[in-house]
Order: C-alpha cells, then sequence, then structure tokens
C-alpha cells in the first residue's frame, strides 16, 4: 500500500478563502474589520518566522494586523499592561502571545490575563473547559486543524463521521495532545491518550484507525506500529542534521517515520506541508468566530 498524502497546504488555502470571504461579509454587510494583535516577546528566530506568517495571511485575508514587537527584557507587569489594554481595546477581537516566553515571564499568568472572547489561541483556561464540556469555543488552533484534515480523510469513507473509530493520540501538551484528544472523543472517537509512561505503545499504536503523533521525537513512529490503513496525522516538525545536502544543513521530520509509515497507511500528512499550515489558517478561522460572538453576530460556518 502506498498511503495518500494529506495535502494541509490545499485544505489550508481553502480554509483562509472561506474566512477572507467571512471577513468581506463583515466588513460590507456590518462596517466590521476583524483584528488580530500579535505581541512577539524578544528575538528568537523561529517565532519571528511564525509571525511574519501569521501578519502577512492575516493582511491576505482582508482583516487587519496589530503588532506589538518587544525587546527580550520587557517586564511581565509591562506585557500584562499591554494585555490588558488590547482587552479593552474594541478593534481587537484576537490576542495572540507568540509562545515560547523567556523564562522571566510566567506564561501561565499572560493565558490568563487573555480576555478568553479574544483568546485565538485557544489556551485560556475557560475556552479549554469549553472542550472538556463539548461546547463551542475558540478551539487551539493546531488540533482544530488536525480534526479538519482527519475529517476530510475520512469524508469519502463514511461521510467525514468519526464516530466508533479507534484514535490514539500520542503525546498530552496543553497545546496539542489534550485537546486534540478531547476533540476526537467529542467527535465519538474512542481515544487513547499516550506519553512518555504509557506501556505497550506500539501495540496501543497497532488498535488505531486515527494515529495523531505530538511529541517532538523525530520520526518514532515506525511503519510497523500502525494498523493497515490506518489515518496519521504528524503534527512533529523536528529539525535534523541533513548531511546529504552539505555540511552543516538541516531538514525538517516529522515525528511519524514516514518512509515505512507510508507503505502501511492508508492517508498521512507530510511534514513540512500538513499539519502546520492548518494552524494559522486555524488562528484566522479563530479571529472571525471572536469578532462574530464578541459582537452578538451569528458564527458562520468555517468548516
Ligand atoms: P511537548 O513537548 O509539550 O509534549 C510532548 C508530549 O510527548 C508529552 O506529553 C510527552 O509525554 C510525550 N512524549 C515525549 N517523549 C515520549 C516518548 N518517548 N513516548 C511517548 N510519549 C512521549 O510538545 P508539543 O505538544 O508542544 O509539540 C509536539 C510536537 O508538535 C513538536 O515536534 C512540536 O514542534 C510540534 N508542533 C507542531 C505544530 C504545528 O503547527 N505543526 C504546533 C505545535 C507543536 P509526558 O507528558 O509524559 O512528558
Amino acid at each position: 500500500m502506498s498511503a495518500t498524502l494529506t495535502d494541509g497546504k490545499v485544505r489550508a488555502a481553502r480554509l483562509r478563502e472561506t474566512v477572507a470571504n467571512a471577513a468581506d461579509v463583515l466588513k460590507r454587510e456590518k462596517g466590521v474589520e476583524p483584528g488580530l494583535a500579535v505581541v512577539l516577546v524578544g528575538e528568537d528566530s523561529a517565532s519571528q518566522v511564525y509571525v511574519a506568517s501569521k501578519v502577512r495571511l492575516t493582511k491576505e485575508c482582508g482583516m487587519r494586523s496589530i503588532e506589538h514587537i518587544l525587546p527580550a527584557e520587557t517586564s511581565q507587569a509591562d506585557l500584562l499592561a499591554l494585555v490588558q489594554k488590547l482587552n479593552a481595546d474594541e478593534s481587537v477581537d484576537g490576542i495572540l502571545v507568540q509562545m515560547p516566553l523567556s523564562d522571566h515571564i510566567d506564561s501561565d499568568a499572560i493565558v490568563l490575563a487573555i480576555d478568553p472572547a479574544k483568546d485565538v489561541d485557544g489556551l485560556h483556561p475557560v475556552n479549554a473547559g469549553r472542550i472538556v464540556l463539548g461546547k463551542p469555543g475558540l478551539v487551539p488552533c493546531t488540533p482544530q486543524g488536525c480534526v479538519i484534515l482527519v475529517k476530510e480523510v475520512m469524508a469519502e469513507k463514511t461521510g467525514g463521521d468519526l464516530s466508533g473509530l479507534d484514535a490514539l493520540v500520542l503525546g498530552r501538551s496543553i497545546l496539542v495532545g489534550k485537546p486534540m484528544a478531547l476533540l476526537l472523543q467529542n467527535e465519538n472517537c474512542t481515544v487513547t491518550m499516550a506519553h512518555s509512561c504509557t506501556r505497550n505503545l506500539e501495540e496501543a499504536c497497532r488498535r488505531a484507525d486515527i494515529v495523531v503523533a505530538a511529541v517532538g521525537r523525530p520520526r518514532m513512529v515506525k511503519g510497523d506500529w500502525l494498523k493497515p490503513g490506518a489515518c496519521v496525522i504528524d503534527v512533529g516538525i523536528n529539525r535534523i542534521p541533513a548531511p546529504e545536502k552539505g555540511e552543516g544543513k538541516t531538514r525538517l521530520v516529522g515525528d511519524v517515520d514516514f518512509d515505512s509509515a507510508v507503505d502501511v497507511a492508508d492517508s498521512i500528512t507530510p511534514v513540512p506541508g500538513g499539519v502546520g499550515p492548518m494552524t494559522i489558517a486555524c488562528l484566522l478561522a479563530n479571529t472571525i468566530r471572536a469578532a462574530c460572538k464578541r459582537r452578538g453576530f451569528a458564527v458562520p460556518d468555517l468548516g
């Protein structure tokens, strides 16, 4: 078997188009231009790249981007004051503080300070609680994107219905693993949540119709861990040495060993080009949702 590639770039472009249409309707019919505020503290190069993409794509979708680039030595008090200012600013619909923050800042305190109605990263406990309750809210972007991709894969087989499927989520972070497992449970999957203390991980993996790997360990999940025909979502982004490309060169790989998995799975997301593009598209979709909800408008179905 050679798995179908689940193309996150194409699906993300489609979602951004839906977001751009929704932004256009808001502007024409309600005179509202949704605004996303992005806060970057310090000069971490990966964070700078992520923030630049978020800013560019926000503008491309016809929304307003508000950027706050702060020096690395910014104090927690100053960052909290900025968050409060953005909370109070009526023209700001979404607030994203780029993580990770430096050690001198308590990121939990920053996340807690963000108005849950503007928490487009979906990390505030109020939004996390809404997932637990199975209520609509702002869902973290990466797991939200993964669910869209799984449903896309299952569209032909089950009409996108995931009921009764066995899913294994590898990793239990607040950002990815935990919300991912809850979202799949809310879709009526039977979910196993695996982590560093899980026994017989390979066996658990082999039972799963859907495998979501979010561990941060390059190529950890091997093809012979997978059930033939599984739907594989590889969240991992790991930079490894690539001497074949030249001295000192590197390349990105996922948490799944693509070369062996592709022979066993029915579908697999590539790295890069799988989950990554969906994350930003879902951030933009959350900004539309926040803009509508805050103003009492009906929230459009963004898929
Ligand atoms: P974390 O480091 O926060 O969590 C990793 C999880 O993996 C933990 O729950 C940990 O278990 C588990 N784990 C680690 N080692 C093992 C092991 N040997 N066996 C089983 N479980 C293990 O990572 P994140 O969730 O933030 O990110 C995971 C990956 O996803 C990273 O590669 C990251 O770069 C990528 N990522 C990609 C995004 C995208 O947009 N594509 C967005 C966010 C992340 P325990 O809890 O027991 O320690």
